[in-house]
C-alpha cells in the first residue's frame, strides 16, 4: 500500500470523468485530465464554464457527483490535515486583518505549517521585503495579492492553485508576478491557474485546459492548441501612397479592407509574403509596416470556445 502523497512519480493530479450538477444543470461533465509535477496548467473558460467548481473540487472545497480526483495522490474529498498542508491557495479575494502589519500576517501564517518559509524569505520572494511594517491597510492593491500569493506559500505547497493570479495588476507588477510564478515553476511547485488573460496562459503554462458549458474542449501546449485550430496568419502592411488595393498581386489569403491599411489572412503565409515583396521589390516600393504574424492562443481560444463543443471532442 502506498501512502497518500509520498510517491514522487504519480502525477500531481488525475482526474477522471469528473461530474457535478447543481439541481439540473451539469457543471461539469465527464472531465478528465492528468497534471504531470511540476507543470504549470491554466484553467481556461467562459463565464460559467465550471472553472471555479473544477478547482474547488480539487481543493476538497466542494463535492462531486461523479468520476474518481486524486490530488498528490489523496482523495480531496477526504484528505485531511495532510493534504492541506501540502497544497496553497491563492483566492482573488482574499479577507485580511487590516491593523496587521504585513510581517506579523506572515509569520502568523506560517506558524500554521511543518514545513514553512522563513517569513523574510517569503516576503523576499513575492517583492514586499520593504513593507514588512506596513500596515495591512496602507498596502496597494497591487501589494495586496502579493501578500495573497504569499500567504499562498506560506506552507511550500507543493501545489498552487491561483485563482486569476494578476486580476488588477499593472503591467510592471504582472510581468513581477509572471517572474515569481518562473521561480515557483524553478523550484518544482505544481501550478493550476485559472485565467481570463489569455496572454497569461502563453506566457506561464506548460498545458491549457479549455473548459466550455462543463465540457474539456480542448487540453495541450498552447502550441498544440494552436496548431490544431488550423487558423490563417496575418500578413498586414500599410499600401504606399498612390496605390490601392486591385494593385496587389493575386494573393491567396482573404483581405480586410480597402483603405491604405490591409490585412490578410492566410494559410500559406510564406507564398503570400514572397508575392508581395517581389511585387514591391519590382515596383520599387518599400513597406516599412509589413508584419506576419501567427496565430496565437487567443486566437485558438476564441476559435475553441466559439464553435460548437462536439466538433472539437
Ligand atoms: P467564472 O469565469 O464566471 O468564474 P466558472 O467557469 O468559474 O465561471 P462556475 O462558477 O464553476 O464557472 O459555474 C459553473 C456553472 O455552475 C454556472 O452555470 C454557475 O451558474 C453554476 N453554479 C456554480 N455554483 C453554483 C451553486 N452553488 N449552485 C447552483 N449553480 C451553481
Amino acid at each position: 500500500m502506498t501512502i497518500p502523497g509520498t510517491d514522487t512519480r504519480e502525477p500531481a493530479i488525475v482526474v477522471t470523468d469528473l461530474t457535478r450538477r447543481y439541481g439540473t444543470l451539469l457543471a461539469l461533465d465527464q472531465v478528465s485530465f492528468t497534471v504531470e509535477v511540476g507543470q504549470i496548467v491554466a484553467l481556461l473558460g467562459p463565464n460559467g464554464a465550471g472553472k471555479t467548481t473544477a478547482v474547488e473540487i480539487l481543493e476538497g472545497y466542494r463535492p462531486r457527483d461523479g468520476g474518481q480526483v486524486s490530488v498528490l495522490g489523496f482523495d480531496p474529498a477526504d484528505g485531511g490535515r495532510p493534504f492541506r498542508e501540502r497544497i496553497g491557495i491563492v483566492l482573488q479575494t482574499a479577507g485580511f486583518e487590516e491593523e496587521f502589519t504585513v510581517g506579523e500576517l506572515l509569520r502568523l501564517q506560517v506558524s500554521l505549517y511543518p514545513r514553512r518559509y522563513d517569513p523574510d524569505e517569503l516576503a523576499e520572494l513575492v517583492g514586499l521585503a520593504d513593507r514588512r511594517r506596513t500596515r495591512v491597510k496602507a498596502l496597494s492593491g497591487g501589494q495586496r495579492r502579493r501578500l495573497d500569493l504569499a500567504l499562498g506559500l506560506a506552507g511550500r505547497p507543493d501545489l498552487l492553485f491561483l485563482d486569476e493570479p494578476t486580476t488588477g495588476f499593472d503591467p510592471a507588477a504582472r510581468h513581477h508576478a509572471w517572474d515569481l510564478i518562473d521561480r515557483l515553476r524553478g523550484l518544482g511547485t505544481t501550478i493550476l491557474l485559472t485565467t481570463h488573460y489569455i496572454e497569461e496562459a502563453e506566457r506561464l503554462a506548460d498545458r491549457v485546459a479549455v473548459l466550455r458549458s462543463g465540457r474539456l474542449i480542448a487540453w495541450g501546449r498552447p502550441s498544440e492548441l494552436e496548431a490544431r485550430c488550423g487558423l490563417p496568419s496575418r500578413l498586414s502592411f500599410r499600401l504606399p501612397a498612390g496605390f490601392t488595393v486591385d494593385l496587389l498581386p493575386p494573393l491567396s489569403g482573404t483581405r480586410d479592407g480597402d483603405g491604405a491599411e490591409v490585412v490578410v489572412h492566410t494559410h500559406q503565409a510564406l507564398a503570400d509574403t514572397r508575392l508581395l515583396t517581389d511585387w514591391a521589390a519590382a515596383n520599387h516600393l518599400d513597406l516599412p509596416t509589413l508584419t506576419l504574424t501567427p496565430p496565437g492562443l487567443e486566437d485558438a481560444y476564441l476559435s475553441l470556445t466559439g464553435e460548437p463543443a462536439d466538433d472539437h471532442r
